[in-house]
C-alpha cells in the first residue's frame, strides 16, 4: 500500500500529516520524502542515518574528433538540450532529460554518455519509520529523475507513506505514479480552492483513488466543503485550526506526541485510507 500525500500548493499541512500518520503507522512503515528541492520531514523525526547514495543521471558528451557538425542531435531534441550550427553542438546539462536520443541518431557515433550528479538519497532509521528523503543539489533544476530514485527504495510489501512535492508540475506526477491512494491536503480558503481543484484534475488523469484533507478548519470559508459534496470528493479528516498544533510544528514536534488527543484523528485516517485496498472507497 502506497498513500501518496499531495496539495496543490506549498503550506497547507502536508509535511505535518505525512510524519505524524507515519509514526500512527505503529508498525514498520517507508516514510519517502519526494518534496526533494525543499524536504523536511526529517525536521520532525529524531533518527540516525544509515545511508546516503549519489543519484546521477546520464548526459551526452561530443567527441569534437568525430563530429562533423551534421545537426541531427539538435533536430532530435524536443528539449533544446544539445543545439549546433554547423559546428560541435553544445549540450545544456540542465535542460537534458538523459532520453539518450541524440547518442542514438549522431551518424558519426560522436556521442557518449557520462553521469553527472544531481542529487543524494539519504535514508534514516526512526524508530518505526524508514525515512528516504531525496536532496536535490542547489542549482539543478531535474527534480523527476532524483524522485524516481526515491521511489525506487520502496520495499515490497511495506506500507509506504510518500509526501510529494507540492504543485501539480512534473516532480508531483513522477511521485504519484504507482501510488494506491492519495490524499490532498488543503486550507478553507479561496486560494486552498483554486489549488485543491487543479490538483482534483491532476489525480483524476492519473485514475489514482483519492480523497481531501482539510486543514485548519475554522479559517475562511465553506467552499471548499461545497466543492467536495459537489464533486462527490470523500472529506477524510478535518484537522482544527489550533494555536498549540502551529506552535508544536515551528518547536519541530510530531502533533501525535505534543498533543495526544489528535492521535485518534490520524489513526481514523489511516484505518480510512487503508480500506482502498479492499475496495471499500474510491
Ligand atoms: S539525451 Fe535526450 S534530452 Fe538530452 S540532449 Fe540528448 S536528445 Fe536531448
Ligand atoms: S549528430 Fe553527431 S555528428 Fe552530427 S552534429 Fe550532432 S554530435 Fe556532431
Amino acid at each position: 500500500m502506497i498513500l501518496a500525500v499531495a496539495s496543490g500548493k506549498g503550506g497547507t499541512g502536508k509535511t505535518t500529516l505525512s510524519v505524524n500518520l507515519a509514526r500512527m503507522f505503529g508498525s514498520a512503515v517507508r516514510l519517502l520524502d519526494c518534496d526533494v528541492e525543499e524536504p523536511n520531514d526529517h525536521l520532525f523525526l529524531q533518527g540516525t542515518t544509515i545511508k546516503e547514495e549519489i543519484v546521477t543521471i546520464p548526459i551526452p558528451q561530443v567527441d569534437e574528433s568525430l563530429c562533423d557538425g551534421c545537426g541531427e542531435c539538435g533536430s532530435f531534441c524536443a528539449y533544446h538540450a544539445i543545439v549546433s550550427f554547423g559546428t560541435k553542438p553544445l549540450v545544456f546539462p540542465e535542460m537534458c532529460h538523459s532520453c539518450g536520443g541524440c547518442a542514438i541518431v549522431c551518424p558519426q557515433k560522436a556521442i557518449h554518455e557520462a553521469d553527472k550528479r544531481i542529487g543524494v538519497v539519504e535514508t534514516i532509521q526512526a524508530e518505526n519509520i524508514t525515512l528516504i528523503r531525496g536532496c536535490l543539489d542547489v542549482g539543478v533544476a531535474m527534480a523527476p529523475p532524483l524522485v524516481r530514485a526515491v521511489k525506487a527504495r520502496l520495499e515490497n510489501g511495506q506500507p509506504a507513506i510518500l509526501d510529494a512535492p507540492p504543485g501539480t508540475s512534473c516532480p508531483v506526477i513522477a511521485a504519484l505514479r504507482g501510488a494506491d491512494f492519495v490524499v490532498l491536503v488543503t486550507e478553507p480558503t479561496p486560494f486552498g480552492l483554486h489549488d485543491l481543484k487543479l490538483a482534483v484534475d491532476m489525480v483524476r488523469e492519473l485514475r489514482i483513488p483519492f480523497g481531501v484533507v482539510v486543514n485548519r478548519v475554522g479559517i475562511g470559508d465553506d467552499r471548499v466543503h461545497v466543492f467536495c459534496r459537489r464533486e462527490r470528493i470523500p472529506i477524510l479528516l478535518e484537522i482544527p485550526e489550533d494555536r498549540r498544533i502551529a506552535e508544536a510544528f515551528s518547536r519541530g514536534e510530531l502533533i501525535v506526541n505534543a498533543l495526544p488527543e489528535y492521535r485518534r484523528l490520524f489513526q481514523s485516517l489511516i484505518e480510512k485510507t487503508m480500506s482502498v485496498e479492499s475496495g471499500k472507497r474510491c
